[in-house]
C-alpha cells in the first residue's frame, strides 16, 4: 500500500463526497464506497475491489481523524458541514478542504487558494 496510491484515492474520495453532497447526499455507507469508486471512476474501473478497500479504509481513518466526516449511529459516515473545491495559485491543484482543516494547499501547502472554478472574472464584470 503505497502513500502515492493513499493521496490518489484521499483526493478522488473527497471528489467523490464533494459531488454527491452537491446533489443532497451526506451520508455513506464505508462498505459501499469501494464499489461506488470503482463505479464512479475510470481511474479505478479496472482496479481490485479487495485493494480498493483497503485503501478507502486507510482514507475513512484519515477524514475521520481531520473531523471531515463523522460516523453516526448507525455506522454511516457523513459530513461534517461542507467541503470547498479550491486551487493553489502557486501549483493550481485543486483540494477539497472541510471546514476544520487548515486552508492550505494538499499538494504544497501554499496559503494562496481560490475558490474553483474562480468566480472572480464574472464579478469583476458587474
Ligand atoms: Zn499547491
Amino acid at each position: 500500500m503505497t502513500d502515492v496510491k493513499i493521496r490518489e484515492l484521499d483526493w478522488y474520495l473527497r471528489d467523490h463526497l464533494f459531488r454527491q453532497s452537491n446533489k443532497g447526499r451526506l451520508e455513506f455507507k464505508q462498505r459501499m464506497l469501494p464499489s461506488e469508486m470503482i463505479k464512479t471512476y475510470l481511474r479505478y474501473r479496472n482496479d481490485d475491489l479487495g485493494e480498493i478497500s483497503q485503501l478507502v479504509d486507510i482514507v475513512v481513518a484519515n477524514l475521520l481523524h481531520h473531523h471531515v466526516i463523522r460516523m453516526n449511529d448507525s455506522h454511516s459516515l457523513e459530513l461534517r458541514g461542507t467541503l470547498r473545491r479550491l486551487q493553489c495559485s502557486k501549483c493550481y491543484y485543486i483540494s477539497y478542504l472541510a471546514e476544520a482543516e487548515e486552508l492550505a494547499c494538499l499538494r504544497c501547502s501554499s496559503r494562496t487558494l481560490a475558490e474553483f472554478p474562480n468566480k472572480r472574472i464574472k464579478r469583476s464584470e458587474q
